[in-house]
């Protein structure tokens, strides 16, 4: 008898033609999960497992597996040899001593002629044989003995079904490059892509000194906690208060954050397609703010050609605030400091831009190119792992 925990891969996305390059990039992030434990990982098309560990250590990997994308629900079980004595004295042995119970059997092994029903009767029997304060109860049960009988000769024994993430292996979707504020949204904005099988990289616009190292450590921090779901990511700080005297100077003070979103974007796409990128990730949500309104995202993405995706544009805050504490982002996006955005920020903002203004108004900045160059130079890239 050995203790594994029993990984189940979404059915979805195993069914295309893709199957084995999906799983070859699930299994890359599983081992990177399980890095720092020692233990061995198994796995064939269907089925995974981890075993060979410290039995200390289980609830540590089980926690870490939770975040890894593509793996639909995990089981802690025991594995022992398809063999009728030794199931039926396992079952008894690992259940229980009192409680209402059933037994399911899953035989996927056709050498063994007893049906499933057969087998679950057996065990039962067996069970309610060795202790008094058993009963079978097959619809309200307090625990449910699962079997699995697999081909290899073994039979894994567990009791829960551990809901995971679902989704799609980080990396099997392309990259994407994300604008990480230390706000509540773009982390969780972070999460929805990754979900769908996207690596992602983050740009953060800071505005030193009108925000602290502070504000800044916050953003790493924000990043560290996605990496668990994520994995590791490339993060690239750039000084942004140039840019923002600039248009300061240069631009009407309503159109400040218009302005300032699209020379965000610019550079958000310059470093995309540096880094490989096939879009640029936003955590915007309609109408949220002035700069959400349908006009302003049109005149921000007016001036890139990636593809910008909004993961979160349909979701109300609470939505979006209930992910960000269920992944962990939250109690950290609300610490108070200042984002780039609120620094310069203009008390009434132009709800409805109009692109051919932003046009006229940024025509005036002469040296925009060598502007938006000298950021991307003097960014500061950190990988957070
Ligand atoms: P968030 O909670 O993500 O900060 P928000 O509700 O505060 O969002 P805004 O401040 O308008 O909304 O920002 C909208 C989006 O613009 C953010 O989700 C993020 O993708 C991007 N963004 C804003 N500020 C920055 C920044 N300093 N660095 C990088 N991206 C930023
Ligand atoms: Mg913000």
């Amino acid at each position: 008898m050995e203790k594994i925990i029993l990984l189940r891969v979404g059915e979805l996305f195993l069914k295309g033609n893709n199957r084995h390059y999906f799983v070859a990039c699930l299994k890359n992030n599983i081992l990177a999960a399980l890095n720092g434990f020692s233990c061995r990982f198994n796995g064939t098309q269907n089925r995974m497992f981890v075993e060979g560990y410290d039995e200390e250590d289980e609830s540590a990997i089980i926690k870490r597996l939770l975040c890894v994308f593509g793996i639909s629900s995990i089981s802690p079980a025991v594995k022992v040899a398809s063999d009728e004595t030794a199931l039926r004295e396992t079952c008894d042995e690992i259940s229980p001593k009192e409680g209402k119970f059933r037994v399911t059997v899953n035989r996927a092994d056709k050498r063994i002629k007893k049906t499933s029903m057969e087998i679950a009767r057996e065990i039962g029997g067996y069970m309610l044989s060795k202790e008094k304060g058993r009963k079978v109860d097959l619809f309200n049960f307090d625990f449910e003995v699962n079997v699995d009988i697999r081909e290899n000769g073994y039979s894994y024994i567990f009791y829960e079904k551990i809901p995971a993430q679902g989704g799609l292996p980080v990396g099997c979707g392309g990259n994407a490059m994300l604008l990480l504020s230390g706000g509540i949204d773009s982390p969780v904005a972070a999460y929805r892509m990754a979900k769908r099988g996207v690596k992602v990289f983050a740009v953060h616009f800071h505005s030193f000194p009108y925000t602290s190292e502070l504000a800044k450590e916050k953003v790493i921090n924000l990043a560290k906690i996605l990496v668990p779901y994520c994995g590791e990511i490339e993060l690239s700080v750039v000084p942004f208060t140039d840019i923002q005297y600039a248009i300061k100077e240069k631009c009407p003070i309503e159109y400040m954050i218009t302005i300032m979103r699209r020379f965000m974007m610019r550079i958000a796409q310059r470093l995309a397609e540096k880094n490989g990128c096939g879009c640029i990730v936003t955590g915007e949500s309609l109408g949220q703010v002035a700069s959400q309104t349908m006009e302003s995202i049109n005149v921000t993405n007016s001036v890139v050609t990636l593809p910008v995706f909004r993961p979160l544009i349909g979701m109300d805050k609470t939505e979006i605030i209930e992910t960000a504490q269920k992944i962990g982002t939250f109690d950290t996006s609300i610490l108070p400091y200042e984002d780039c955005c609120t620094v310069f920020l203009p008390k009434n903002p132009v709800i409805k831009p109009k692109i051919e203004y932003a046009v006229t108004y940024e025509e005036r900045i002469e040296n925009r190119e060598e502007l938006i160059e000298d950021a991307i130079c003097r960014a500061e890239v950190l990988v957070i792992r």
